[in-house]
């Protein structure tokens, strides 16, 4: 096999997990090769708006600044968001938090995944030692724990010490590896599409609790908003099926005509809401991240972030290992990576299961007690600060390019 074809680190899938992994781990000593099947394509100012967008942290932008990243993503387009407010359908329940009240300009930005992308993947065609596959579709995966190899759909064959799924929920380097998922349906659908009211979104992130599940409008910059309605599956079918104007009164009846009327909706589509949890993240000389090793509800807007803070994390645990003349690529030093990243998204994954149980209960006493912990919440300075950091992604054990200063 020629050298040209041989890798210290081979990341299959280039999204935003596996394209921020190749970044951090740029001008290392290490050959990184990244493959996806598809190029991501640009975004201009004059196209409409993507249906997928992540809410993204404060704590990805730092990684993204640290990566020189964000600049790129400034430059096409992004959304502050000042203000997020949080109600509950069933009762008087209300939380607001304020950019103001920490002293930060933002509390997130509402990003297309496809600016990510751009960004991420203009600052990767800077770095020499990163070689980015694309399009190269994945035929066949086998895993050895030394050397491990990757045959591309023309054939041509690629070995690593270190092969890296980033490749999504279905991920294949996880089925090739025999890791198997603990899998939980939480039988909904998330409904998202772009939306213009008659109001204008005042830089707030909504979301609503509804029996049915959470209705959230995320602020955009040309006015609109990327909606994410939860709701059962076939209430979720029903909803992309109907048409354009009963879609519309239902949905500005479902979010109490907060911003008004809806004026004009795009392309819908529904993704099925599944939690995934690998039962190993890592094996010798492979790891998972991101998609393709958890999913979680979209409630909160995390999954990205998880996956933006577990590339950073590898990235971090193998740039270590190599400064301390470690090999990169074993078990030993792979766990330490795996024991960081599973307890900080079990943690976020329970709560996020927590949440969606505790507000599609309907029963009496569930409500009054979730109205009264909210307005609680709401209430007491340092819970509400500590709160706060959580949604900001600026809590718990941070990888050091995730972590901010003054906030
Ligand atoms: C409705 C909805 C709303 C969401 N909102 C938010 C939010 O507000 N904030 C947030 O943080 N997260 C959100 N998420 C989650 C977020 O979208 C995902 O967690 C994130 O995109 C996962 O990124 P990834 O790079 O791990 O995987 P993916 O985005 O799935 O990327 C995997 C890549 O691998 C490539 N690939 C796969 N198989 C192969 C193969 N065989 N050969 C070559 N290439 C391959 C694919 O082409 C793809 O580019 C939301 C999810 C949903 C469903």
């Amino acid at each position: 096999m020629s050298e040209a074809n041989q890798y210290d680190v081979l990341i299959v899938g280039g999204g935003i997990v596996g394209l921020t992994l190749a970044c951090a781990l740029g001008d290392t000593r290490f050959k990184v090769g990244i493959i996806d099947a598809y190029e991501p394509g640009d975004v201009s100012k004059d196209d409409a708006y993507e249906l997928r967008v992540s809410a993204i942290s404060r704590a990805s932008q730092q990684v993204f600044q640290n990566l020189n990243a964000w600049q790129g993503m400034q430059t096409r387009r992004i959304s502050p968001f000042e203000h997020m407010h949080v109600w509950d359908s069933t009762g008087s329940g209300v939380i607001h938090f304020d950019a103001a009240e920490l002293g930060v300009d933002a509390l997130g930005h509402i990003i297309e995944n496809k600016v990510v992308q751009a960004a991420l993947l203009e600052q990767l065609k800077l770095l020499n030692n990163i070689e980015w596959i694309c399009p190269a579709q994945v035929e066949d995966i086998n895993y050895q724990a030394e050397q491990s190899s990757v045959t591309l759909s023309d054939g041509k064959e690629l070995t690593t010490r270190l092969l890296v799924g980033a490749d999504g929920a279905n991920s294949r380097v996880r089925e090739a590896a025999g890791i198997s998922i603990d899998k939980a349906p939480y039988d909904q659908k998330g409904v998202v599409c772009v939306v213009k009211s008659t109001k204008h979104h005042q830089l707030t992130a909504w979301q609503r609790f509804l029996p049915t599940g959470p209705l959230a409008f995320l602020p955009l910059g040309d006015g609109s908003c990327s909606i994410v309605w939860s709701a059962t599956s076939d209430e979720a079918d029903r909803l992309v099926g109907l048409d354009e104007e009963t879609f519309s009164r239902e949905l500005e009846q479902a979010f109490e005509y907060t911003l008004g009327a809806v004026e004009s909706i795009g392309a819908r589509a529904a993704f099925s809401l599944i939690r995934r949890h690998a039962t190993n993240y890592v094996l010798p000389g492979l790891a998972l991240i991101g998609d393709a090793a958890h999913t979680i509800h979209p409630l909160a807007g995390q999954g990205a972030n998880l996956g933006i803070l577990d590339a950073a994390s590898l990235a971090q645990v193998l740039v270590e290992a190599d400064q301390q003349k470690q090999s990169f690529s074993s078990h030993a030093i792979l766990r330490k990576f795996e024991r960081w990243r599973r307890g900080e998204n079990t943690i976020m994954m329970y709560s996020m299961s927590g949440f969606k149980n505790l507000f599609s209960n309907e029963q009496s006493l569930l409500s009054s007690f979730r109205n009264f912990g909210l307005n609680l919440v709401n209430s007491i300075g340092p819970v509400k600060h500590k709160f706060m950091r959580h949604a900001m992604g600026l809590e718990g054990d941070l990888p050091d390019i995730a972590k901010t200063v003054g906030v």
